[in-house]
Protein backbone atom coordinates (compact mmCIF):
# COMPACT_ATOMS: atom_id res chain seq x y z
CA UNK A 1 0.00 0.00 0.00
CA UNK A 2 2.92 2.59 0.75
CA UNK A 3 4.02 2.16 -2.59
CA UNK A 4 0.38 2.74 -3.89
CA UNK A 5 0.06 6.07 -1.98
CA UNK A 6 3.21 7.01 -3.14
CA UNK A 7 2.59 6.71 -6.77
CA UNK A 8 -1.10 7.95 -6.73
CA UNK A 9 0.97 11.52 -5.18
CA UNK A 10 3.11 11.65 -8.38
CA UNK A 11 0.71 11.06 -10.34
CA UNK A 12 -1.21 13.96 -9.09
CA UNK A 13 1.95 16.14 -9.54
CA UNK A 14 3.23 14.80 -12.81
CA UNK A 15 -0.39 16.11 -14.13
CA UNK A 16 -0.33 19.50 -12.86
CA UNK A 17 -2.78 18.14 -10.41
CA UNK A 18 -1.84 18.07 -6.84
CA UNK A 19 -4.97 19.85 -4.90
CA UNK A 20 -3.77 23.06 -2.19
CA UNK A 21 -5.62 20.75 0.52
CA UNK A 22 -5.20 17.00 0.34
CA UNK A 23 -7.01 14.53 2.34
CA UNK A 24 -5.08 10.88 2.70
CA UNK A 25 -7.80 8.84 3.99
CA UNK A 26 -5.92 5.24 5.48
CA UNK A 27 -2.73 6.75 5.41
CA UNK A 28 -1.62 7.32 9.29
CA UNK A 29 0.32 4.44 9.84
CA UNK A 30 3.62 5.26 10.62
CA UNK A 31 4.98 3.69 6.81
CA UNK A 32 2.50 5.97 5.31
CA UNK A 33 3.67 8.88 7.56
CA UNK A 34 7.12 8.64 6.40
CA UNK A 35 6.13 8.21 2.97
CA UNK A 36 3.97 11.67 3.18
CA UNK A 37 6.82 13.37 5.02
CA UNK A 38 9.17 12.04 2.06
CA UNK A 39 6.52 13.03 -0.39
CA UNK A 40 6.77 16.88 1.18
CA UNK A 41 10.43 16.32 1.08
CA UNK A 42 10.60 15.89 -2.35
CA UNK A 43 8.35 18.70 -3.27
CA UNK A 44 10.21 21.31 -1.61
CA UNK A 45 13.73 20.15 -2.61
CA UNK A 46 15.46 21.90 -5.47
CA UNK A 47 16.85 19.09 -7.75
CA UNK A 48 14.11 16.21 -6.75
CA UNK A 49 14.80 13.65 -9.26
CA UNK A 50 11.01 11.47 -9.51
CA UNK A 51 9.83 12.83 -6.59
CA UNK A 52 12.30 11.61 -4.92
CA UNK A 53 14.83 14.77 -2.40
CA UNK A 54 17.94 15.29 -3.58
CA UNK A 55 19.46 15.25 0.63
CA UNK A 56 22.23 18.10 -0.28
CA UNK A 57 20.47 21.44 -1.57
CA UNK A 58 19.69 23.86 0.52
CA UNK A 59 16.09 23.10 1.18
CA UNK A 60 16.93 19.60 2.10
CA UNK A 61 19.72 20.85 4.27
CA UNK A 62 17.19 22.61 6.36
CA UNK A 63 14.61 20.06 6.13
CA UNK A 64 17.18 17.89 7.82
CA UNK A 65 17.44 20.69 10.18
CA UNK A 66 13.95 20.72 11.04
CA UNK A 67 14.25 24.56 10.24
CA UNK A 68 12.54 24.64 6.66
CA UNK A 69 10.60 27.85 6.95
CA UNK A 70 8.26 26.59 4.39
CA UNK A 71 7.86 23.18 5.94
CA UNK A 72 5.07 23.07 8.80
CA UNK A 73 3.37 20.00 10.57
CA UNK A 74 1.25 19.59 12.84
CA UNK A 75 0.21 16.16 14.83
CA UNK A 76 -1.11 15.08 18.12
CA UNK A 77 1.95 15.03 20.55
CA UNK A 78 2.13 12.54 23.62
CA UNK A 79 0.91 15.23 26.06
CA UNK A 80 -2.34 16.81 23.79
CA UNK A 81 -4.06 14.28 21.88
CA UNK A 82 -6.17 17.11 20.50
CA UNK A 83 -4.50 19.69 18.45
CA UNK A 84 -5.60 23.03 19.40
CA UNK A 85 -6.58 26.70 18.03
CA UNK A 86 -3.40 28.31 19.04
CA UNK A 87 -1.28 25.37 16.41
CA UNK A 88 -3.62 26.66 14.02
CA UNK A 89 -3.41 29.62 14.44
CA UNK A 90 0.44 30.12 13.99
CA UNK A 91 -0.44 28.10 11.24
CA UNK A 92 -2.25 30.22 9.43
CA UNK A 93 -0.40 33.74 10.27
CA UNK A 94 2.76 31.95 8.39
CA UNK A 95 0.63 31.01 5.41
CA UNK A 96 -0.37 34.45 4.99
CA UNK A 97 3.49 34.73 4.26
CA UNK A 98 4.84 34.24 0.89
CA UNK A 99 7.48 31.02 1.03
CA UNK A 100 10.63 32.09 2.10
CA UNK A 101 13.30 29.73 0.56
CA UNK A 102 11.13 27.34 -1.70
CA UNK A 103 8.37 28.50 -4.24
CA UNK A 104 5.75 26.42 -2.10
CA UNK A 105 5.18 25.81 1.21
CA UNK A 106 3.84 22.39 2.17
CA UNK A 107 2.16 21.86 5.61
CA UNK A 108 1.07 18.01 7.07
CA UNK A 109 -1.02 17.97 9.72
CA UNK A 110 -1.25 13.89 10.81
CA UNK A 111 -4.33 12.32 12.24
CA UNK A 112 -6.14 15.50 11.54
CA UNK A 113 -9.17 13.70 13.78
CA UNK A 114 -7.31 15.49 16.21
CA UNK A 115 -7.95 18.63 15.62
CA UNK A 116 -10.66 20.02 17.89
CA UNK A 117 -13.82 21.61 17.01
CA UNK A 118 -11.96 25.66 17.32
CA UNK A 119 -8.97 24.45 15.35
CA UNK A 120 -11.13 22.89 12.46
CA UNK A 121 -12.88 26.46 12.11
CA UNK A 122 -9.73 28.48 12.86
CA UNK A 123 -8.60 26.44 9.41
CA UNK A 124 -11.62 26.33 7.08
CA UNK A 125 -10.71 29.93 5.10
CA UNK A 126 -7.18 29.07 4.42
CA UNK A 127 -8.44 25.56 3.49
CA UNK A 128 -10.58 27.17 0.72
CA UNK A 129 -8.10 29.51 -0.24
CA UNK A 130 -4.92 28.94 0.57
CA UNK A 131 -2.34 32.33 0.60
CA UNK A 132 1.27 31.98 -0.31
CA UNK A 133 1.12 28.90 -2.57
CA UNK A 134 0.36 27.09 0.60
CA UNK A 135 -0.42 22.85 0.34
CA UNK A 136 -1.89 21.44 2.66
CA UNK A 137 -1.48 17.38 3.33
CA UNK A 138 -3.80 16.05 5.81
CA UNK A 139 -3.94 12.06 6.86
CA UNK A 140 -6.68 10.71 8.88
CA UNK A 141 -7.74 7.04 9.60
CA UNK A 142 -11.27 7.94 10.79
CA UNK A 143 -12.88 10.75 8.20
CA UNK A 144 -16.25 10.41 9.87
CA UNK A 145 -14.70 12.19 13.08
CA UNK A 146 -13.11 15.24 10.82
CA UNK A 147 -16.06 17.63 10.62
CA UNK A 148 -17.94 17.71 7.42
CA UNK A 149 -16.59 21.37 6.71
CA UNK A 150 -13.29 20.60 6.82
CA UNK A 151 -13.87 16.95 4.89
CA UNK A 152 -16.00 19.07 1.90
CA UNK A 153 -12.36 21.57 1.34
CA UNK A 154 -9.86 18.95 0.62
CA UNK A 155 -9.66 16.47 -1.99
CA UNK A 156 -9.57 13.25 -1.26
CA UNK A 157 -7.56 9.87 -1.66
CA UNK A 158 -8.79 6.94 0.14
CA UNK A 159 -5.96 4.07 1.27
CA UNK A 160 -8.29 2.07 3.46
CA UNK A 161 -7.15 -1.77 2.81
CA UNK A 162 -11.07 -2.54 2.24
CA UNK A 163 -10.90 -0.69 -1.30
CA UNK A 164 -7.94 -2.55 -2.71
CA UNK A 165 -9.08 -5.67 -3.33
CA UNK A 166 -12.49 -6.10 -2.98
CA UNK A 167 -14.63 -9.55 -2.52
CA UNK A 168 -17.41 -10.62 -4.11
CA UNK A 169 -19.85 -9.24 -1.99
CA UNK A 170 -18.68 -5.86 -1.80
CA UNK A 171 -18.44 -5.42 -5.49
CA UNK A 172 -22.20 -6.56 -5.60
CA UNK A 173 -22.60 -4.14 -2.87
CA UNK A 174 -21.29 -1.36 -5.19
CA UNK A 175 -23.08 -2.01 -7.81
CA UNK A 176 -26.09 -1.88 -6.09
CA UNK A 177 -25.10 1.21 -4.38
CA UNK A 178 -24.50 2.52 -8.01
CA UNK A 179 -28.74 1.60 -8.66
CA UNK A 180 -29.73 3.02 -5.69
CA UNK A 181 -27.66 6.65 -6.55
CA UNK A 182 -29.40 6.42 -9.93
CA UNK A 183 -32.63 5.68 -8.92
CA UNK A 184 -32.53 2.27 -10.30
CA UNK A 185 -33.02 0.15 -7.15
CA UNK A 186 -35.95 0.73 -4.42
CA UNK A 187 -34.26 1.62 -1.08
CA UNK A 188 -36.38 -0.28 0.96
CA UNK A 189 -35.25 -3.55 -1.01
CA UNK A 190 -31.97 -2.85 -0.75
CA UNK A 191 -32.48 -2.08 2.70
CA UNK A 192 -33.86 -5.86 3.42
CA UNK A 193 -31.25 -7.18 1.27
CA UNK A 194 -28.15 -5.85 3.36
CA UNK A 195 -29.90 -7.32 6.34
CA UNK A 196 -27.20 -10.05 6.44
CA UNK A 197 -25.17 -7.57 7.41
CA UNK A 198 -24.66 -5.56 10.29
CA UNK A 199 -25.30 -1.70 9.93
CA UNK A 200 -22.04 -0.65 11.18
CA UNK A 201 -20.70 -2.80 8.38
CA UNK A 202 -23.30 -1.76 5.78
CA UNK A 203 -22.31 1.80 6.74
CA UNK A 204 -18.56 1.39 6.75
CA UNK A 205 -19.02 -0.07 3.16
CA UNK A 206 -21.04 3.01 2.20
CA UNK A 207 -18.59 5.35 3.02
CA UNK A 208 -16.00 3.73 1.18
CA UNK A 209 -18.11 3.99 -1.75
CA UNK A 210 -18.74 7.24 -1.72
CA UNK A 211 -15.32 8.29 -0.90
CA UNK A 212 -14.52 6.86 -3.88
CA UNK A 213 -16.81 8.38 -5.60
CA UNK A 214 -16.06 12.02 -4.42
CA UNK A 215 -12.57 11.43 -5.52
CA UNK A 216 -14.13 10.81 -9.13
CA UNK A 217 -16.43 13.14 -9.64
CA UNK A 218 -16.29 15.53 -6.32
CA UNK A 219 -20.19 15.92 -6.77
CA UNK A 220 -21.80 18.40 -4.08
CA UNK A 221 -24.25 15.46 -3.14
CA UNK A 222 -22.37 12.92 -2.50
CA UNK A 223 -20.84 15.38 0.59
CA UNK A 224 -24.03 15.26 1.61
CA UNK A 225 -24.98 11.52 1.61
CA UNK A 226 -21.51 10.97 3.03
CA UNK A 227 -23.07 13.44 6.00
CA UNK A 228 -26.31 11.37 6.27
CA UNK A 229 -24.00 7.89 7.02
CA UNK A 230 -21.61 9.74 9.22
CA UNK A 231 -24.47 10.79 10.90
CA UNK A 232 -26.25 7.11 11.29
CA UNK A 233 -22.83 6.02 12.18
CA UNK A 234 -22.29 7.89 14.97
CA UNK A 235 -25.81 7.04 16.25
CA UNK A 236 -25.20 3.66 15.53
CA UNK A 237 -21.92 3.86 17.52
CA UNK A 238 -23.48 5.21 20.94
CA UNK A 239 -26.80 3.84 21.15
CA UNK A 240 -26.49 -0.22 20.59
CA UNK A 241 -30.11 -0.69 20.91
CA UNK A 242 -31.39 1.44 18.16
CA UNK A 243 -33.47 -0.51 15.77
CA UNK A 244 -31.13 -1.12 12.57
CA UNK A 245 -33.39 -1.79 10.07
CA UNK A 246 -35.77 1.30 9.99
CA UNK A 247 -32.51 3.04 10.36
CA UNK A 248 -31.08 1.72 7.42
CA UNK A 249 -33.98 2.32 5.60
CA UNK A 250 -34.19 5.87 6.36
CA UNK A 251 -31.26 6.54 5.79
CA UNK A 252 -30.98 4.42 2.18
CA UNK A 253 -34.32 6.94 1.09
CA UNK A 254 -32.39 9.70 2.48
CA UNK A 255 -29.53 9.07 -0.26
CA UNK A 256 -31.93 8.32 -2.83
CA UNK A 257 -33.47 11.54 -2.45
CA UNK A 258 -29.84 13.11 -2.42
CA UNK A 259 -29.89 12.37 -6.35
CA UNK A 260 -33.18 13.28 -7.12
ZN1 LIG B 1 17.29 18.65 -2.32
Amino acid sequence: MPHELWQRLQTLVNAGKLPHALLLIGASNPANQALVQDFAEGLLCERAQAGRACTHCKSCHLLAAHTHPDYHRLSSTTKSVTIGIDAVRELVALCEQTPQCADKKIIIIFDAEHLNINASNALLKTLEEPAGNAYFILTTQTPAALPATVRSRCQALNFSNAMISAPLWQQEFYSDCDALFLHRADPLLLAKKWQTHSLLEVLEQLELYLSQKIEQDLQKNRFKSLDHVYHLRKIAMQHATVNPQLQLEALLIALYNDFS
